[in-house]
């Protein structure tokens, strides 16, 4: 997608604060961080909503998880806890249509959220 901020992203044409990457997905640091942590890890993949996801993208969903799991652990904030969060849609508050996991940690948060 020639016009997706974060497939420019994955072609290095924008720059980012990468921390992880692997053949499915890379994750960089949340440019408007709204916690302490907030990384973002997305499929290198053009996938626009969860909404979009087909059993074809099992993989990759899965290398998203795991890589939010290995990322919290090495940045020390895995024992305390921490939130992934997809947002979908207007409701959802999805303003970047390209598929996004949000790992959100470093300080205790409230449950719902708004
Ligand atoms: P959404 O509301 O779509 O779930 O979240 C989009 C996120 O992408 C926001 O937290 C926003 O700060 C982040 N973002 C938007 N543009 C850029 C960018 O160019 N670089 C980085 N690192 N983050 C971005
Ligand atoms: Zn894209």
């Amino acid at each position: 997608m020639s016009d997706c901020i974060f497939c420019k992203i994955v072609a290095g044409e924008i720059k980012a604060d990468v921390v992880y990457e692997n053949e499915h997905v890379l994750a960089f640091r949340d440019i408007n961080p709204v916690m302490p942590q907030h990384l973002l890890i997305i499929p290198k993949q053009h996938i626009a909503t969860v909404n979009d996801l087909t059993p074809q993208h099992s993989e990759t969903v899965g290398q998203m998880y795991l890589a939010s799991a290995a990322l919290a652990k090495e940045l020390g904030f895995a024992e305390k806890g921490y939130r992934t969060v997809i947002n979908c849609n207007r409701d959802g508050g999805q303003l970047v249509f390209h598929l996004h996991l949000h790992l959100l940690g470093g300080r205790a948060m409230g449950w719902p959220p708004g």
